[in-house]
């Protein structure tokens, strides 16, 4: 048996999660796929968007109320004459020419605003007797009228290729009028789960064996990402079979591996993938858990090497598999943002490594607060399904007092 003996680079959060996103920088599928609108949700345009129109198109109202010459408000109340009402979708030539010095015209949201007048005063502030309609407060030119082609001239680009689809954006398609869009190819992911101790679902486990967990808990995690997750077999802790698996898990655009990336006597991912050729851009980052995370590449194809501890395994996956996984998607690249919540009962720790502890989030709207979901262990994943979130530790604090702010990842 070669043994490729292998230099080990341990990199911090901040350093390997960066490395990552170099290499998921520039990256650009090559399959486009046309789907309906409402199909595109989640998906990932491949295409720019830009308006076929200005937006708004015309000089739209955004209040019912009366379409006046703001400098007849300077003295209130005032008293104006009525020369029309304009309705939402009322055609330029039912307009009233022009609203003269004095002159109002009723209006409705979203309507257009006629010519002469500068800024629409909100019913509210008026009543209306006969032809006359008598104004209690002033309003500056331009109030409650939206220029057209204030929101986007015709030509300009909307959406830009690499956004990924979501309520808003598919507003902003459905605007223009597209039913249909070029969206990229979901990318394969291939999930491959090693250890002599890990079965199948359908196989009664012995008393020393373990369920699969990792393949489903990593496919899901795909399929949210935005991936199609292509679940390999078990590897066994033996090199020929996983050195098979690994091979077939390279024919997909992005191989996730859980299990066999510690120091142990029988963990020989790294070997493996180094007897294959592989490049290997770190093999640990300074956090818990997932502090044996390997990420590399090889035959052309990026791989992580998942620790193999459940929790681990999601948690890495969050930090480092996902941005590769949406850049493969066609996705812009985007930082990993952390929110921040107050801490409700202390933590203690140790430092050294940057923590991400299943947390509970809780309280409302504006007060909410957050604590440990109290593990036990990377292994608990009864705990990490009870929790809505991680809570982030920096690797230079021991201890954080209840009441200060924390940062939190959510899930
Ligand atoms: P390893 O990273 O191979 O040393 O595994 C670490 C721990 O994770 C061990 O307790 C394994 O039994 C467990 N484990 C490894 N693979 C899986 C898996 N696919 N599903 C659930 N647990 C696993
Ligand atoms: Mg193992």
């Amino acid at each position: 048996m070669a043994v490729v003996s292998q230099a080990s680079t341990i990199l911090t959060f901040e350093e390997a999660r960066h490395t990552v996103e170099q290499h998921a920088t520039g990256m650009r599928p090559a399959v486009v796929e046309t789907v309906d609108l409402l199909a595109s949700v989640n998906r990932v345009l491949a295409q720019s968007v830009a308006a076929d129109r200005d937006f708004p198109p015309f000089r739209r109202a955004m209040r019912d109320g009366y379409a006046v010459r703001a400098a007849d408000l300077a003295n209130l109340p005032a008293t104006l004459q009525v020369i029309g009402e304009i309705k939402a979708g009322a055609p330029p030539e039912s307009l009233p020419a022009e609203v003269g010095p004095r002159q109002a015209a009723a209006i409705m949201t979203g309507a257009p605003a006629p010519k002469g007048a500068d800024a629409v005063v909100m019913v509210e502030y008026t009543s209306l007797t006969g032809r006359e309609v008598r104004i209690t407060r002033g309003v500056s030119s331009g109030d409650n009228i939206v220029p057209s082609g204030s929101e986007a001239r015709k030509g300009e680009i909307v959406l830009e290729a690499g956004t990924r689809m979501d309520y808003g954006t598919i507003a902003v398609a459905a605007s223009v009028g597209l039913e249909a869009l070029a969206v990229f190819r979901r990318p394969e992911i291939a999930i491959l789960s090693t250890g002599d101790e890990v079965v199948p679902l359908g196989k009664q486990p012995g008393p020393h064996e373990i369920r699969n967990s990792n393949s489903y808990s990593l496919a899901a995690q795909v399929s949210q990402a935005g991936g199609v997750p292509r679940m390999l077999d078990i590897a066994p802790d033996e090199i020929e079979r996983l050195r098979s698996l690994v091979q077939q898990g390279l024919q997909h655009d992005l191989l996730l591996l859980t299990g066999g990336v510690s120091m142990g006597k029988y963990d020989l991912v790294e070997q493996v993938l180094a007897e294959l050729g592989a490049e290997f851009f770190f093999t640990g980052a300074q956090i818990q858990p997932g502090r044996p995370i390997v990420f590399g590449r090889v035959q052309g194809r990026y791989f992580f090497g998942l620790p193999g501890n459940p929790i681990s395994t999601m948690v890495t996956f969050e930090l480092f598999a996902r941005p590769m996984l949406e850049a493969l998607a066609g996705m812009k690249p985007r930082p990993l943002q952390f929110l921040h919540a107050r801490l409700k009962s202390e933590i203690k720790t140790k430092t050294g490594l940057t923590r991400f502890l299943p947390g509970t989030l809780s309280g409302e709207f504006e007060r909410v607060e957050v604590e440990l979901t109290g593990w036990r262990g990377s292994g608990d994943v009864a705990t990490m399904a009870r929790s809505n979130c991680y809570i982030v530790i920096p690797p230079d604090r021991e201890k954080i007092a209840a009441g200060e702010w924390v940062a939190v990842m959510m899930r």
